[in-house]
């Protein structure tokens, strides 16, 4: 499958990762919209959250505690941060394998400008 996220997840494409785990990669995000902006994914393919399906629950509750401790790492957890995920052509999603966007470093504003 032609998937960028697939091909971090593997490593036949390099990230600067900041979390790995069996299930789970968390990574810096190549074009940062806040000074910590980092992107978390299930190594599994899921092209959004809108194709996951209730076999997933496990492994998605895994990716929201894999965002959680790469902000703790970060040492964003105490000002604050914001963890979102894209769906489709409306909201500007890009890339189409799951992944939770970590943004924080600075007050963040309005969640949509
Ligand atoms: P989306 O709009 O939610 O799909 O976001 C995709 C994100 O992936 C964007 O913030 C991109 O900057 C990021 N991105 C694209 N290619 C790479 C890469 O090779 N490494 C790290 N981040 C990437």
């Amino acid at each position: 499958m032609d998937c960028l996220f697939c091909k971090i997840a593997e490593g036949s494409i390099p990230s600067r990762k900041v979390y790995e785990d069996e299930h789970v990669l968390a990574f810096e995000d190549i074009q940062p919209q806040a000074p910590v902006h980092l992107l978390v994914i299930p190594k599994k393919h899921i092209a959004s959250l809108d194709e996951a399906g209730p076999e997933d629950a496990e492994l998605l509750g895994r990716v929201a505690l894999a965002a959680r401790q790469a902000a703790r790492d970060a040492g964003i957890a105490e000002s604050g941060y914001r963890v979102i995920t894209n769906i489709g052509k409306d909201s500007g999603q890009v890339v189409f394998h799951v992944h939770y966007h970590v943004l924080g470093g600075e007050p963040l504003g309005p969640l949509v400008a």
